[in-house]
């Protein structure tokens, strides 16, 4: 297969904390464990939320903690080009309409039919504008999951099994090599999936694959809060005809309320001041057992690097 490329792709909202250094911990180790490359991508297609400062102050953390990228870091806000190449690749196969509604009617469509949305259960669009929008104020995109998934003959990408897309009745099946065999119906979960936002913003999911072929992704490894949005990536990957890489997905790291560490729910900031404490925390959480006595940061990602191997590599060759 090809040499090994693996990447972290901050979001620069804020500074790293212990959930973001967890992912950005395994995916160096991995990278390392396979001799392979290990990319930053500054996610930052959100110009809203995100900021240059934030972005500096996360690379300067990864230094310190010795996560040392191999190329400069690619930044989303300045790849619309690549974006709008893919949608137009997307418009042109007939697997990428125009859509007008908005978050308010897409709820009202549901409501009328009973169905409401939790924070842990959204629902799928009901894909009002999939065979034309009401009116030309549509400026957002979607991708047509129902062309793409529904009523296809079982497919395989004819890879190596733990990286292959089996999708069957709307499910699509996948291997994540620590959760082991995934499955989403991709229809019931999401549908027709956002490409492009009406006022312009490039959704994550298509500005995530295009990135990770770009920069020759072979292994994503990130945050098990990701894992359920890997097969709307699969599908864009396989619409598009460009490489999957295999995932992996981190274990979480949860707050003392039980909810997932983030910035948005205030995570505290790393404590830099002795960089292998927060290290050691992110490896416990990682399953790698600390190291003991006095070593260096080098030491101890060397250590910890040699257990990642034994814990994750033998599948994903
Ligand atoms: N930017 C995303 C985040 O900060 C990660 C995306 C990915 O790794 O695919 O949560």
């Amino acid at each position: 297969m090809a040499a090994y490329i693996g990447r972290f792709a901050p979001s620069p909202t804020g500074p790293l904390h212990m959930g973001s250094l967890v992912a950005a911990m395994a995916s160096w180790l991995d990278a390392q464990a396979h001799s392979g490359r290990w990319l930053v991508r500054i996610e930052d297609v959100d110009s809203e939320r995100c900021s240059a400062c934030a972005a500096d102050f996360i690379l300067q953390q990864l230094a310190r903690l010795g996560l040392c990228p191999n190329e400069l870091p690619l930044r989303q806000s300045q790849r619309g080009a690549v974006y709008q190449q893919a949608l137009d690749a997307l418009i042109s196969k007939g697997l990428a309409y125009p859509c007008a509604c908005s978050r308010r009617e897409i709820a009202a469509v549901h409501a009328s039919a009973g169905r409401f949305a939790t924070p842990h259960q959204p629902l799928p669009y009901p894909g009002t504008c999939r065979y034309g929008a009401p009116d030309c104020s549509a400026n957002a995109w979607r991708f047509f999951s129902e062309k793409y998934v529904v009523n296809r003959p079982s497919t395989f990408n004819g890879r190596s099994e733990s990286a292959s897309l089996f999708i069957a009745k709307s499910t699509v099946h996948w291997q994540d090599r620590r959760l082991g065999p995934q499955a989403q119906n991709v229809m019931a979960g999401v549908g027709d999936f956002i490409l492009r936002r009406a006022d312009g913003r490039w959704a994550y999911q298509l500005a995530v694959v295009v990135d990770d072929a770009a920069q020759g992704t072979t292994h994503v490894v990130r945050g098990a809060d990701l894992a359920d949005n890997t097969p709307r990536q699969l599908l864009l990957q396989a619409a598009l005809g460009i490489p999957m890489p295999q995932y992996l997905h981190t274990p979480l790291v949860l707050g003392s309320d039980g909810a997932k560490l983030s910035k948005q729910h205030g995570a505290p900031a790393l404590d830099l001041s002795d960089p292998l404490v927060p290290l050691q925390a992110a490896a416990t959480v990682l399953g790698l057992a600390p190291v003991l006595g006095k070593v260096s940061v080098s030491e101890a990602l060397t250590h910890w690097v040699a257990m990642w191997r034994c814990l994750y590599n033998h599948d994903s060759d």
